[in-house]
């Protein structure tokens, strides 16, 4: 059954391509195919579960180029970060070289590509691309744009616009706002549209967003959009303008196909087809050339990387990831407790089948490289998981005491902790977590509830010899060997320390 309905799919697909390439041979309408993708996050590798990786987009889009005479690929920004090691040991500038290997024709840069990364890092990726990065809307102090606006690409007689952008950033950041910056993307797609085709926007900006600057600059034809790694099946039509706005959804998973015929004397689209191309290991030929490339680099800057785990009988999700991360750094850092926040740390889950040291660095190593160690009373720890409870309802994952749950008239919950309250205990957790989860919520608590323990005292961390994939592969080798699974273990954990529940 399967089998017969993804005939009938390649079958609609043939008749629709027939359908595009005979409307294109009249009068002055040109093909063009499109292909995108967005928010790489450093996934240089063929991915884990069988799916996606930068060599299986390398494949599909040198067989769509020997297929197709007028072809063009963009990238909708943030390139970098979240991803696999060995990217992450070149700070992401092995995956802009990837990417021009793969012959990308126009990438936006992204916020994780641009927030907090030094000028001479960004000098880093353009010099690996092999081009500069397009963003209109971050600028100098003097007002001056710091990345190319835009560039012009000639494809099967089609002179093609590509203007970059990024979501807005915030004020003092140094860039436009939101409406500046489409007042702007309207200035530049005009005077583009002048000389051009068909212009194109690639904007590190979430689909409902970039619906709206459609409205403003009603010369783009065709929006690439990113930020939110949304899996958008089919092209969204902006009723007003008639753009269309695709996105490809994260990691190399997808590339996104958008087939179009384009009338050269209004610069319209007449006739279009998108849907997204998943980067499945079952269907897709992976560029051998790039399969090699990355597994070499891997070998010298990572070898660490492709080393075995454990086999994992099924998907573990990043809540029990957490608690196996808060025990390991734990067991590292040999402290009392152990503190890995799910959401703060965790980036993506451990996949069921062979794990390897990337999959563990993928889940929490980047944001769990540095990790710190403070010394904090009992009544300190019960109202920091307290606070993440009320203030943020994130709950906490940890190990090394337990709670009792009860709720609190008029909803919500209190949780007492088996800790002796004045007591001080020795406390491990990311340094992330320590500054934007702790230290935060002892700086909101100040002004509102000054008899909290957390404000009694300037707390204080030191850095350790400890970080999140060291200790969790170390943690996980040995539940493995002892014959367990890791999800038995991680049920375990919270057994250990949870209370009986108070009605
Ligand atoms: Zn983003």
């Amino acid at each position: 059954m399967r089998h017969r309905s993804k005939l009938w799919r390649h079958l609609i697909h043939g008749l629709l391509a027939f359908v595009v390439v005979t409307v294109a041979t009249w009068g002055a309408e040109r093909r063009l195919v499109l292909l995108h993708t967005n928010d790489l996050h450093d996934h240089v590798r063929a991915g884990d579960d069988r799916r996606g990786g930068l060599p299986y987009v390398a494949g599909y889009v040198r067989q769509v180029r020997a297929e197709e005479a007028a072809v063009l690929l963009v990238d909708a920004g943030d390139v970098t970060e979240k991803g696999d090691l060995v990217a992450s040991r070149t700070e992401g500038v092995m995956t802009y070289e990837a990417m021009r290997r793969i012959g990308y024709d126009g990438v936006a840069v992204g916020n994780h590509d641009f927030d907090d990364v030094p000028p001479e890092r960004i000098q880093r990726f353009e010099s690996a691309l092999g081009q500069a990065l397009l963003c209109l809307n971050i600028l100098q102090a003097d007002g001056r744009p710091v990345f190319a606006a835009s560039r012009v690409v000639e494809r099967g007689g089609l002179r093609v616009a590509l203007i970059g952008m990024i979501v807005p950033r915030k004020p003092g950041q140094g860039g436009l706002d939101f409406k500046e910056s489409g007042a702007a993307l309207a200035r530049e797609a005009k005077r583009l549209r002048a000389v051009c085709d068909l212009v194109v926007a690639v904007c590190h900006e979430r689909v409902p967003k970039c619906v709206e600057w459609s409205l403003a600059a009603p010369d783009v034809a065709v929006f690439v959009s990113g930020h939110s790694h949304q899996a958008l099946a089919e092209p969204v039509v902006v009723p007003e303008t008639g753009a269309l706005v695709v996105q490809a959804g994260k990691y190399a998973q997808w590339v996104g196909r958008l087939d179009l015929v384009i009338s050269s004397e209004t610069g319209r689209v007449v006739r279009h087809q998108g849907r997204l191309v998943p980067m499945d290991h079952g269907t897709i030929t992976p560029d051998g050339e790039m399969l090699a490339w990355v597994r070499e680099r891997e070998a010298i800057l990572a070898p660490e990387a492709a080393q075995r785990v454990g086999d994992n009988p099924a998907e573990l999700d990043g809540f029990a990831v957490a608690r196996l991360g808060a025990e390991a750094l734990r067991r590292a850092a040999r402290v009392d407790v152990g503190f890995c926040h799910p959401y703060q740390v965790i980036r993506e889950v451990l996949p069921a089948g062979r794990v390897d040291v990337n999959a563990v660095f993928k889940a929490g190593g980047d944001r769990g490289r540095e990790v710190v160690v403070a010394e904090l009373t009992g009544a300190e720890i019960e109202a920091y998981v307290n606070a993440l409870v009320s203030v943020q309802r994130e709950p906490p994952e940890w190990t090394g005491f337990r709670v009792r749950r009860a709720s609190v008239p008029g909803g919500g919950e209190r949780w007492s902790a088996d800790l002796e309250a004045t007591r001080r205990y020795r406390v491990v957790m990311p340094k992330i977590e320590w500054e934007t989860r702790l230290l935060k919520l002892v700086e909101q608590l100040r002004g509102r509830d000054p008899a909290n323990p957390l404000v009694a005292r300037p707390l204080t961390a030191a850095k350790v010899e400890v970080n999140f994939t060291d200790a969790t592969v170390a943690y996980l080798r040995e539940v493995d060997a002892a014959g367990e699974t890791w999800q038995r273990r991680a049920d375990a954990l919270v057994k250990q320390r949870e209370g009986e529940r108070i009605p």
